[in-house]
This record gives structure tokens, sequence and C-alpha cells, in this order.
């Protein structure tokens, strides 16, 4: 079914179009790419998704829900269903892996023996069993940005939003990432979106995909056809 409705969506900021007339569809369980340059507006269409950002026309149906509908309280539970990592990690240097992780949980009172038993599962999926008590600012960068899937994951949300999750990594780091990133998808069934600018990341991940320039949306398709069009 469909994760992801989005129609005739434009966004302004002040006076500046950022995105024109999107529209896009995913299912439940793809792996969807939005590829284009720095400025395109994809960023922005993630937080359009999120609920971060107000919209001036079209809708956003996630999970059978309109978000232009929702108040606050709503709003809330919506972001509890889509989790979310950046290409800088976004962690707090200061806290430990485990404390890192215990963010979300914390936010929603989750009692602390069920914070406990959700955080060791994910040490154990995302592999940092070892280093739980560790400072983030002491982690690499490929651990850093599992402590943030980790983070992203511990809600369990239907929808995971990747903002150039792999562009600070080196080749190798960024490959291991990428693999976790598909495990998730394929044992959890979890819907996720890859904002990049790199062509590699969507040929690895994405069945389908759209391409963003400028605030439009090019072409959208099947990634093999939009490779042939291109
Ligand atoms: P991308 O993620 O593709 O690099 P962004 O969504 O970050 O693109 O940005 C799209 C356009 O919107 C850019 O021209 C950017 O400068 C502008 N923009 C992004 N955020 C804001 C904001 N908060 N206020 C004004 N303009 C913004
Ligand atoms: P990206 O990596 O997505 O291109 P940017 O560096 O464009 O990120 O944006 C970083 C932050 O600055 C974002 O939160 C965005 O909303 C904000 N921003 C970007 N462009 C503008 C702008 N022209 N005016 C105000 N805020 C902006």
């Amino acid at each position: 079914f469909r994760m992801i409705t989005i129609e005739n969506l434009h966004k302004r900021y002040h006076d500046t179009e950022v995105l024109k007339n999107i529209n896009i569809t995913i299912d439940d369980g793809d792996i969807y790419g939005l590829i284009g340059r720095s400025g395109a507006g994809k960023s922005t269409l993630l937080r359009c998704i999120n609920g971060l950002e107000t919209f001036q026309s079209g809708s956003i149906v996630i999970d059978g829900v309109d978000i232009t509908t929702l108040q606050d309280k709503s709003l809330r539970e919506l972001r509890k269903n889509i989790g979310m990592i950046f290409q800088g990690f976004s962690l707090i240097d200061r806290k430990t892996v485990y404390e890192n992780i215990a963010i979300p949980l914390e936010c929603w009172h989750i009692p602390k023996p069920e914070q406990k038993e959700r955080i060791e599962k994910l040490l154990k999926i995302v592999g940092l069993e070892s280093k739980r008590d560790q400072k983030a600012r002491d982690l690499s960068g490929g651990q850093k940005q599992r402590v943030a899937i980790a983070r992203a994951m511990v809600m369990n949300p239907k929808i995971l939003l990747c903002d150039e999750a792999t562009s600070a990594l080196d080749p190798k780091t960024t490959d291991e990432i990428l693999e976790l990133l598909l495990q998730l998808n394929k044992e959890y069934g979890i819907t996720i979106i890859m904002v990049t600018h790199q062509m590699s990341v969507i040929h690895r991940m994405c069945t389908k995909m759209s391409i963003l320039e400028n605030g439009h949306c090019m072409v959208s398709g099947d990634v093999k056809e939009v490779f042939l069009e291109q």
C-alpha cells in the first residue's frame, strides 16, 4: 500500500519558491531515492514530510493521514513514526552512545526497563554493544552514524528519512552504513527515503527515485527507467 503520497506540493520561503508542484508516491517498504544538486529543495521536502515545515499548498498523506489537518499533538505522534538521520550525525557529543539512543525514549517517557530492552536490542543490530559507555565525541564517523541510526529507530518508526547520510563518510564506511540500512529495510520492512547527490548511493539502494532540480521534480520512476531517460 501507499506509505507517502505527495500531491501538488508548493513551498515558499518569503517570496522564493523552493518546491514547485511536487507529486511523488512512495509504497510501504520502498527504498526511495531523491537526488539533485545542492539547493534543489531535497532537505526542505524531507522537512515537509516529517511536519517540521509548513507549506503553502498541496497535500502530504502519510500512512493514510493527511498531515495538513494535524494539530500539534497528532503532529508529534506523526513524528514518532518517522526517524531521521543526517550528514553531520547530530549526536550530543558529551553523552554516551547509550544516552544518545535513549533521547527519544526519554522524550516519550518510556519506562526505564523498556528503554534498556530497546537500546540493547538496537546496540546489537548496529554492532556497537562494546561502545555503549563511550562518549559520542570519541567515535569514528561510521560509529556515530550507527548511533544516529539506532536513535532514529528506537521508537520503531515506519519511515526513515536519510539526508545525505553517507556524504561525510569514506567509501568503505559508506558501504557498511548502506548495508546496515538495507538490512533494516529487509528485516523490519521500514520505508526509507534516501536524499543524496551521489548516483552510486541510488544505484546501490533504491528501486524508485525522483530527480529534483531547482524546486521542480524533473522525473520520477523506476531507477532503471530514469537512468535510461537521462
Ligand atoms: P537541498 O537539500 O537540495 O540542498 P534545500 O532544501 O536545503 O536544498 O534548499 C532549497 C532552497 O531553499 C535553497 O535555495 C535554500 O537556500 C532555500 N532555503 C532552505 N531553507 C531555507 C530557510 N529556512 N529560509 C529561506 N530559504 C531557505
Ligand atoms: P543542505 O545541506 O540541505 O544544502 P543548507 O546548508 O542549505 O543545507 O541549510 C542548512 C540550514 O540552513 C537548514 O536548516 C536550512 O533551512 C537553513 N537555510 C538554508 N538556506 C537558507 C536561507 N537562504 N535562509 C535561511 N535559512 C536557510
